[in-house]
């Protein structure tokens, strides 16, 4: 986990690119923030609902996107939450994370379903993280990926745009109108985002904080988009590169040509090394809160 100063300044070095010991005062502080994001998580609520519409804007979007009718209903504004990007769990803890992004795409976005089919079949919980218009392309989908008890969503942005490039007003608006299509397909909303791109900056988290999201990034990249890359290769790269509290990135919009082939054998390939797969949500929990 990379605790973002919530002044001014960079943001915190990478725990994992340390080359010495941590000083006990940064250990304090790791843990201390840890434990105020998973209280965070574990609290996540609707912080009013009042005064809340839904903008123009977004209806427009919803009019020229959707693939079924929809009702637009508000989101809450969630309570803010510690500044804090995470890009991996406890390093003591033999957990792994495999996250898919459902990145919106300029036209129509893909769904790998074959992918989601073997989640399901070897019984792996993940998380998604979904783009607002690409819900809006997929509400079948979305309403399904949120009723499994396997799988967390979260937000990826409305129209997958470069966050650290945008103004705040606009940074809001593409985690907002995300967070409002989510609970109006599936009912409830996601507290945590992964940044298109995986792009983010002190700003760009601490709007995310604000709003009670927590950015999400990743320390093992797939590099499932190469279409050069073998499902073989893909597997190899994922499971010997994996270590204790790693966050995966892998795609389900159809960008990752070989993750469903590769798939089964990543997660047989994690069990086999002694890692239990689970959601982001439960390795920050079991990171955080553990005695
Ligand atoms: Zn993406």
């Amino acid at each position: 986990m990379i605790p973002a100063r919530a002044g001014g300044g960079k943001p915190a070095p990478l725990a994992s690119a340390r080359t010495s010991r941590p000083a006990e005062g940064e250990v304090l502080r790791f843990w201390v923030l840890a434990l105020l994001i998973c209280d965070a998580l574990l609290a996540a609520r609707p912080a009013s609902a009042a005064g809340e519409v839904v903008p123009d804007g977004l209806s427009r979007a919803a009019a020229r996107y959707a693939a079924e009718p929809i009702e637009l209903r508000p989101a809450p504004a969630l309570a803010p939450v510690p500044p804090a990007v995470v890009s991996h769990g406890s390093r003591r803890e033999r957990l792994v994370a495999l996250t898919f992004d459902a990145c919106a795409t300029g036209g129509a976005s893909g769904y790998d379903e074959a992918l989601v089919r073997v989640l399901l079949e070897t019984r792996t919980p993940a998380t998604f993280f979904l783009g607002g218009k690409w819900m809006l392309e997929h509400p079948a989908a979305t309403r399904r990926l949120a009723a499994e008890a396997l799988f967390e969503i979260g937000n990826h942005g409305f129209l997958h745009r470069h966050l650290t490039q945008l103004d705040d007003a606009a940074v809001r608006q593409e985690l907002a109108w995300t967070q409002t299509v989510m609970l109006s397909l599936t009912g409830r909303q996601g507290v945590l985002v992964r940044a298109p791109y995986v792009e983010i900056d002190e700003r760009v988290a601490r709007i995310c904080a604000q709003m009670g999201l927590t950015p999400v990034q990743c320390d093992l990249a797939s590099g499932d988009p190469d279409p050069a890359l073998s499902a073989e290769r893909l597997r190899r790269h994922v499971v010997g590169a994996a270590r204790n509290g790693s966050i995966v990135v892998m795609h389900v919009n159809g960008r990752g040509r070989r993750t469903a082939e590769a798939l089964p054998g990543i997660v047989a390939g994690l069990r086999e090394k002694g890692f239990e797969l689970v959601t982001v949500g439960e390795m920050l929990r079991r990171s955080a809160c553990a005695p």
